[in-house]
């Protein structure tokens, strides 16, 4: 196991460096760097430039048009991307349902959507979560009912981020009520389909991200159904495992640190800085050592992963170290704020629909505390923390 990395990832880590200087737009990189969701549009505008490059499908092989790049390029790739402010292209499309469509999918499925979510032409919601369906997704009510060559949906979804702006929908619907696990599979559903009906929720940091979703005999052909009938829940074991993945958190916490700093350092009214006050500068040390662990956690797993000899759960190890930091993190940035933290400063662009006014602050305030209300979810979605404490605690006790 290398803590450093060689010579020819540190080249590539240049090389990706210079890409970011000269293509990213400084507006949508102004933007991120404050934490707020990534405009649809900002986001295509992105996808298209990575893709022009040869370069928005990191996390796929080449044979399905990606980069081919190794664990711990993408980790750089990601790690850089996100510190100079680029929008992540559509996670939904690219880390969730394109791996399953390209592993699972028939041909037809592949060559219909492979090419449009790597152009950034074909954006997606995750639909799996219901009322009373969460981390016991295999209680799901959502029927999908054969008529024809066409199945019937009737049901509802919730928390379904971004669909509001997606163009399709992955579901976990029942085609078998009778069986549990088995009776799931996993269907395509275009959001403008007569009969679906999205209702926003606003989070308590004022933004919309989040949704409930209404299947009303909504008809979708068969042919939208991914692989075979009732293999749904293999599919989702797959997805969430790569929702989980590797390094997902390091790059954001990184990121965020990095913010830390900056506002430590940004002197005050009075002309002193917080970091020459004791208590701040140890809790920053102690934020940072936590940092570098995860990082090396990271290295390690990736390691692991590229020479095939993952042996212990590390997708939830390092699941609940990153979102755990990711809120400490926000904690003491919300802290340095002081007064300033009173006000949520909503994201301005966030819904067309509310008006936005912000009142006077300093200019390092706004979008932090509406990301630190967010962030408070990080332990929760992807499968909550203390799910994947048991998860880790089976995999030991070889359960
Ligand atoms: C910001 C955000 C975005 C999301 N985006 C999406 C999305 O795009 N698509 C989607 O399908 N879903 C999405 N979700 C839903 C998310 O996957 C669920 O919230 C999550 O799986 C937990 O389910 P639940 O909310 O029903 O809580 P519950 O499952 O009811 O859990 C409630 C509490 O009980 C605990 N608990 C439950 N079961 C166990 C157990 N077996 N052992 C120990 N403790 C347990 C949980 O840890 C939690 O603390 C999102 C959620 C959030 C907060």
């Amino acid at each position: 196991m290398h803590f450093t990395l060689d010579q020819e990832d540190e080249r590539f880590r240049q090389e990706v460096r210079a890409f970011l200087k000269a293509k990213l737009p400084q507006d949508l990189a102004e933007r991120n760097r404050r934490g707020y969701h990534p405009l649809r549009e900002d986001t295509r505008q992105w996808t298209k430039i990575l893709h022009a490059q040869g370069w928005s499908g990191a996390n796929w092989p080449t044979s399905w048009g990606g980069t081919g790049w190794s664990p711990v390029r993408q980790f750089i790739f990601e790690e850089e991307s996100i510190l100079a402010g680029a929008p992540a292209v559509d996670t939904a499309g690219f880390k969730m349902i394109g791996p399953v469509i390209m592993t699972f999918a028939n041909e037809t499925m592949k060559a219909q959507y492979g090419p449009r979510i790597l152009s950034g032409d074909v954006f997606w919601g995750q639909g799996f979560s219901e009322p009373n369906a969460g981390s016991d997704l295999g209680s799901l009510t959502t029927r999908a009912e054969r008529d024809g060559d066409e199945y019937v949906i009737n049901g509802q979804k919730i928390w379904t981020s971004f669909v509001e702006t997606a163009d399709m929908i992955f579901i976990l619907a029942k085609t078998d009520p009778q069986a549990r696990q088995r009776g799931i599979s996993m269907i395509l559903v275009d959001r403008q389909a007569p009969g679906v009906t999205i209702r926003p929720i606003y989070d308590i940091g004022e933004s919309h991200s989040l949704n409930e979703v209404f299947f009303d005999d909504v008809r979708v052909p068969v042919s939208n159904l991914v692989g075979e009938e009732g293999m749904g829940w293999t599919y989702a074991k797959f997805l969430l495992e790569n929702e989980r993945a590797f390094s997902a958190e390091w790059p954001r916490n990184n990121a965020h640190l990095a913010r830390l700093r900056t506002l430590l350092n940004t002197p005050q009214h009075d002309g002193r800085r917080l970091i020459d006050r004791p208590g701040f500068a140890s809790r920053l040390a102690q934020l940072n050592t936590d940092l570098l662990a995860l990082r090396w956690l990271s290295l390690r797993a990736l390691h692991e992963k590229a020479g095939g000899q993952v042996r212990l759960p590390v997708g939830s190890l390092l699941k609940i170290r990153g979102s755990e930091l990711l809120q400490k993190i926000g904690e003491l940035q919300v802290e340095a704020l002081g007064s300033h933290a009173s006000y949520v400063y909503p994201d301005p662009l966030g819904d067309a629909q509310r008006q936005r006014t912000w009142p006077p602050g300093p200019n390092t305030a706004p979008g932090i505390m509406a990301d630190y209300f967010y962030r408070r979810a990080t332990t929760i979605y992807g499968g909550a923390n203390e799910v994947q404490r048991t998860i880790i605690a089976r995999s030991f006790l070889e359960l």
